[in-house]
């Protein structure tokens, strides 16, 4: 049973990145207004997501962690409208599967919060009271450590995982509309330096100024489109002869309704359009798509991260025509 638990768990939670990700969007789905990620050791010995949210009530402390339990989709009769990031009652479950998981979390409704302990089965082991303000800390130490091959890679492929958890963090800060989100890291000496800081009170524009500088800012142009059946594309790509050199998708920044997904396609399409100074660059591309709930399908990978249009050609070719205006003007 516990084998099988694992390997399912597997799904959701591939790496570093998609654990905090689960964690940051329980935060969000909360009604979180301010977010705090504390590593220790980038993450390998333990991480810490701390919210101001709902907080989680006495009834679901037993269930929270047995997987498939959601408070979720109660709330939504129709799945297709579902606008939270979870839904599944996945990730809790699987994090137990993969580390040592302890939470935080008091309601409005109490006085005082509670500590709850749960194993790797996700089942509840211990519970005593403990001071804190309403909202939710979720701890996991060790994550991977009861998969000695996966935990090998996960150090051995630190600096990655690292690179790629703190990518994911800017998206949420370039998205985050009234929401703080703060990254700190601790290592060996008690060293805690912070990665990342963002007041979220911000436009796209003030998020992007935030998170990657002014003069960053300055080489970008903004591109808005939006379609007779109510999608929306709104954003800014590099001005022409003004990419990055850095890794392509390093600063590449998609989302679809405000959650950050993979758009290979696009990012393809922008790329080729682009036409750098020197062929060794990449635009900096940060895109929002707003589409009514009903024209995609998030389900459908694990993580949750691939997006299905209904009409996915319709939308690249909308996109190409702004594009070839920003990049085939008066350069070359
Ligand atoms: P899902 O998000 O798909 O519902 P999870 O396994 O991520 O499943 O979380 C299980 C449940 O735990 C959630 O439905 C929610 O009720 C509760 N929960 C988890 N994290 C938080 C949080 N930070 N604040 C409030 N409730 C939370
Ligand atoms: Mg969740």
């Amino acid at each position: 049973k516990g084998v099988v638990h694992r390997i399912c768990a597997g799904q959701v939670i591939l790496d570093l990145s998609s654990a905090v990700k689960e964690l940051v969007e329980n935060s969000l789905d909360a009604g979180s207004t301010s977010i705090e990620i504390a590593l220790k050791e980038y993450g390998m010995d333990s991480f810490q997501v701390i919210d101001n949210g709902s907080g989680i009530s006495p009834q679901n402390f037993k269930v929270l962690a047995l997987k498939h339990h959601t408070s979720k989709l109660l709330d939504f009769p129709d799945l297709q409208l579902l606008t939270t990031f979870g839904f599944r009652g996945e990730a809790l479950s699987s994090l137990c599967a993969l580390g040592e998981v302890t939470v935080e979390t008091r309601t409005l409704d109490e006085v005082v919060a509670t500590h709850l302990t749960y194993d790797h089965k996700g089942i509840m082991t211990a519970e005593r009271k403990t001071a804190r303000q309403v909202g939710t800390t979720i701890t996991v130490k060790k994550l991977f450590s009861n998969l000695p091959v996966r935990s090998k890679e996960f150090r051995r492929n630190i600096r990655k995982e690292y690179a790629k958890l703190i990518s994911l963090l800017n998206a949420y800060a370039l998205i985050a509309k009234g929401v703080r989100i703060v990254c700190t890291n601790t290592t060996g000496k008690n060293v805690r330096s912070v990665v990342l800081k963002t007041q979220g009170n911000g436009s796209l524009k003030e998020n992007i100024i935030t998170v990657f500088g002014s003069s960053t800012f300055s080489c970008l142009e903004p591109l808005t489109l939006s379609m007779s059946d109510g999608r929306m594309v709104e954003g800014f790509v590099s001005k022409p002869g003004y990419g990055s050199g850095r890794n392509i998708g390093d600063r590449q920044f998609f989302f679809v309704n405000g959650r950050p997904v993979d758009m290979p396609k696009v990012g393809k399409l922008v790329n080729e359009l682009y036409r750098g100074a020197n062929s060794k660059q990449y635009p900096i591309a940060i895109m929002n798509f707003s589409v009514p709930t009903r024209a995609y399908d998030v389900n459908v990978t694990p993580d949750k991260r691939k997006i299905f249009f209904s009409d996915e050609s319709s939308i690249l070719q909308s996109l190409r025509e702004s594009l070839e205006k920003i990049y085939s003007s008066d350069e070359a």
